[in-house]
């Protein structure tokens, strides 16, 4: 397993992971099979989407913070951060992908992002490799 140690700049942010994720396939030496990537953090999440128009990104935040408001009334989680711990679950802790002839199997505009909802922090994002 290999563990990839990400600093995030935002309290919300996507981080692309995905030359990360290509290493491992690479370091792993992998032709088939499938990777797992896993953040183990409660206020953190890992997601596939475009990385091409960074209004995306944009778009998914505001419409996260919009359904899962940070300031909402009726938290009762006293660290504050109810909001994060939210979204993180919302959003999920882990995406599997498929590596087919050495390749990681992406669509054209997609890309693997750290989802930070309670950032700036020090984050850790597991890449666990596995042959098929
Ligand atoms: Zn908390």
């Amino acid at each position: 397993m290999e563990t990839v140690t990400v600093r995030t700049r935002q309290s919300n942010e996507l981080a692309d992971v995905t030359e990360a994720v290509r290493r491992a396939v690479v370091s792993a030496g992998l032709k088939d099979g499938l990777v797992t990537v896993f953040v183990p953090h409660t206020t953190a999440a890992v997601t596939i989407n475009e990385n091409a128009d960074p209004d995306v990104v944009h778009d998914i935040l505001f419409t996260l913070e919009e359904l899962v408001p940070r300031g909402r009334g009726g938290y009762r989680h006293s660290e504050g951060n109810s909001d994060a711990h939210v979204k993180a679950s919302l959003v999920g802790p882990s995406v599997t992908l498929i590596v087919e002839n050495g390749q990681l199997v992406l669509g054209t505009w997609q890309g693997v992002y750290l989802c930070e909802f309670d950032g700036p922090r020090t984050r850790r994002v597991l890449i666990k490799v596995t042959a098929a």
